[in-house]
């Protein structure tokens, strides 16, 4: 639906989001379910610490194939409390497999929380940006993540994506009708938020925290000078105005 306000808003440049550890924080979901797990199979007699170190690789080696699927997190446990046990001698049953797998999968039913900036940035934003949410993902959980944060009124457009690529950028300012140039990324992972958008003409703001081992960019180097960084999204606004001024100054 284009309601007029909508429709005074396109053309305009646009500034667009990341969801996960952006605009909310799931990482802590991930660590917590983890644990829980985890200590569920220390009572079943493995070792809870080899759990979560197992865990994270099997997950990281699963992420080549399954990417983004909800059946990869909580099916990793599985994987690692049987390897873990086969290695230890010890017999699982299946209902102890499957109880593993229901306790992983509570990462999906939690609540991520938004970050406690996220609104006033983007109130900040909307008179000079168009604001689009660009977000990889289950789409049903990304779905359950935006009504969970409360940003979706906020927002002129939201797009999931299995994986995020100078496409699924070049597709959100195309419906936006943005001019590349004058438009942002701003999101936490080198490798998903910065690089697709910075090779597709963009503008970009890394927020720098601590990201997923998977997302953990060693090309990082190779593009020092061509974006900005943060260390909270609070700084955004501010930092892109300034942005603003420079380029002004320069032409
Ligand atoms: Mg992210």
């Amino acid at each position: 639906m284009i309601d007029q306000q909508t429709a005074k808003r396109r053309g305009m440049p646009a500034v667009i989001l990341d969801g996960d550890d952006t605009l909310w924080q799931t990482e802590p979901l991930y660590d917590e379910a983890r644990t829980d797990t985890a200590t569920y199979v220390s009572s079943l007699g493995i070792d809870s610490q080899e759990f979560e170190q197992r865990q994270r690789e099997v997950d990281l080696e699963r992420a080549a194939s399954l990417g983004v699927a909800r059946v990869r997190f909580p099916g990793s446990s599985v994987e690692a409390a049987r390897s873990l046990a086969a290695s230890h001698s010890i017999q699982l049953k299946r209902r102890q497999l499957r109880r593993v797998s229901s306790i992983s999968s509570e990462v999906f039913q939690k609540k991520a929380p938004t970050d406690a900036n996220a609104a006033d940035v983007i109130a900040r934003l909307r008179d000079r940006f168009q604001i689009a949410l660009l977000t990889k993902g289950d789409e049903e959980v990304q779905r359950k993540r935006l009504a969970d944060s409360g940003l979706a009124p906020l927002l002129d457009f939201a797009h999931i994506v299995d994986q995020k690529d100078e496409d699924s950028f070049r597709y959100v300012l195309s419906r936006l009708q943005a001019n590349p140039l004058d438009s942002w990324t701003v999101g936490n992972s080198f490798r998903s938020d910065i690089v697709p958008a910075l090779s597709f003409g963009m503008r970009a703001i890394w927020v720098e925290a601590d990201a997923w081992a998977l997302e953990d960019a060693p090309e990082v180097a190779d593009y020092t000078g061509r974006y900005l960084t943060v260390k909270g999204l609070d700084e955004v606004p501010d930092l892109i105005t300034k942005a603003g001024e420079v380029a002004r100054d320069r032409s």
